[in-house]
């Protein structure tokens, strides 16, 4: 028998209600769509560690209560007024990348991934640790047939960060980059980094993860605990781009003297501590730094497209939406392997 998504009235989420606060798993009234918005019935939701900002209250002005989740992956299940590309069923996506109001300076000149008053899933609206979701449709990515949700979800922040900062990086085929940090980040960013044509050196600490680093594409591992990494790269010719995606501003300034004349230290890592580096650094060889923060739906889309055809994928650990608290601890803890999704 059908039943009518109006005939569901109630919905579980996991909030935050104030800063510092714990997951509160609760029932809520299923959200309507106003103009330009669908309801998605959410079947997955990955676990970023910018969740923080919610968690902990980082995020200027941020509103509680609030529900966390910028990886969302569902189906539409309600059309707002004026919806008129997207269909109820259609499977969608919704990163970082949570709307953008197209009349800024950036958005003028077609730079919405810079939007100055870019909204942010999960923090500038509830995001995805809930079973049904409301988004504009200008947030909304397509998810290819062949990907799942659980599989597309991570894709969604920690892929498109890592595809869309190298892609656009100007490294060439055949150059040395290195991608610091063999995380939730950089085992996606190995992966796209050798799928994308490059010499690839994994810089990790210690020797374990050496297996899993080569396994995912890279060519040369690095451990950084008993080897100065920069000299390495060094002896290497130097990397074109250095990928920094571990949160760790003192791993990152210990970098910057492996990059080749003109290399780029690309910082998508987020760290609270300072990158320090002198002048002479940069000046000599014009070498530059660069942060990156993820992309517009388009790019999410080339993302999972790129995945499909390429074989890219995350490694993934799920929990079920009444642990998300446990799930938001796994990933805090550093040791999920790699990325902590939740189903719903
Ligand atoms: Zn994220
Ligand atoms: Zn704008």
């Amino acid at each position: 028998m059908a039943t009518s998504p109006t005939a569901i009235a109630t919905m579980t989420v996991a909030q935050i209600s104030n800063p510092g606060g714990d997951f509160e798993i609760m029932e809520r009234e299923v959200p309507k769509p106003g103009r330009g918005e669908v309801v998605i019935k959410v079947e997955a939701c990955g676990v970023c560690h910018s969740d923080a900002l919610v968690k902990e209250g980082m995020w200027p002005g941020l509103q509680y209560p609030r529900i966390p989740g910028h990886e969302v992956v569902g189906a539409i299940n309600e059309l707002g007024a004026g919806v008129s590309t997207w269909s109820i069923g259609q499977r969608v996506g919704i990163g970082w990348h949570g709307g953008h109001d197209g009349t800024c300076p950036s958005c003028r000149r077609g730079d919405f991934r810079n939007c100055r008053n870019i909204k942010v899933a999960g923090v500038s609206y509830d995001g995805g640790y809930q079973q049904y979701m409301v988004a504009p449709v200008e947030a909304l990515a397509s998810i290819p047939e062949s990907l799942s949700s659980v599989e597309a979800a991570p894709l969604l922040c920690a892929g498109v960060t890592t595809y869309n900062s190298l892609r656009h990086s100007g490294a060439l085929p055949g150059d040395l980059v290195a991608v610091l940090g063999i995380g939730g980040l950089g085992h996606l960013g190995i992966q796209y980094a050798s799928k994308f044509g490059y010499k690839v050196a994994a810089i990790g600490r210690g020797s374990a993860n050496a297996p899993l680093a080569q396994k995912l594409g890279a060519d040369v591992y690095i451990d950084s605990t008993a080897t100065n990494a920069a000299q390495e790269l060094q002896k290497l010719g130097g990397a074109q781009v250095i990928v920094a995606t571990a949160p760790s501003a003192k791993a990152m300034s210990a970098l910057v003297n492996g990059l080749a004349p003109n290399g780029k230290l690309l910082v998508v890592g987020a760290s609270p501590e300072p990158i320090e580096v002198m002048p002479l650094q940069l000046i000599a060889g014009s070498r530059s730094l660069q942060g990156w923060w993820s992309g517009t739906p388009a790019d999410s889309e080339d993302t999972l497209h790129f995945s499909e055809l390429s074989g890219v994928r995350a490694m993934i650990e799920t929990y079920p939406l009444a642990r998300a608290g446990e799930a938001y601890a796994r990933m805090m803890s550093g040791n999920a392997e790699f990325r902590v999704v939740l189903t719903m």
